[in-house]
């Protein structure tokens, strides 16, 4: 599968890069600022921003192995495959962005307190998701 992979950020190439609403900067890992993102899952992503026609702010998106391990990651974290991005809640429907999201083709989504997690992987929920919780 076709991906944006760099030691760093910044060296992402201009031309490589062809979607407008996020940057490198923001989908690289806070750890090292490696960037690995599948491009089929951006896309996605893109498409999800494009519906919705507000800004989207991710939480996370590629992160390194070391810096997963560090802040608790999953050990097999769909964060180090590269197809998973963390989506702020502040501001935002969650359930219009869930459907959004859904219909974009992400397959797994996990409903925090103050974010979304969405990706690629194999299709499955988590999260308090019932009206009243939030
Ligand atoms: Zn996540």
């Amino acid at each position: 599968m076709k991906k944006i992979e760099y030691e760093h950020w910044g060296l992402v190439p201009v031309n490589r890069w062809r979607w407008k609403y996020f940057t490198p900067k923001e989908l690289a890992s806070k750890g090292n600022g490696s960037i690995k993102i599948l491009e089929h899952a951006l896309d996605k992503l893109e498409r999800v921003r494009e519906q919705l026609g507000r800004p989207l702010v991710i939480n996370s998106a590629y992160r390194d192995p070391e810096y997963n391990a560090r802040i608790g990651g999953a050990r097999m974290s769909r964060h180090k495959v590269g197809d998973a991005f963390d989506i702020s809640l502040k501001g935002q429907d969650r359930h219009k962005l869930h459907r959004l999201c859904k219909d974009a083709g992400f397959t797994g989504f996990g409903l925090y307190k103050t974010f979304l997690h969405v990706d690629c992987g194999p299709r499955r929920q988590w999260g308090k998701w019932s009206q009243e919780a939030q």
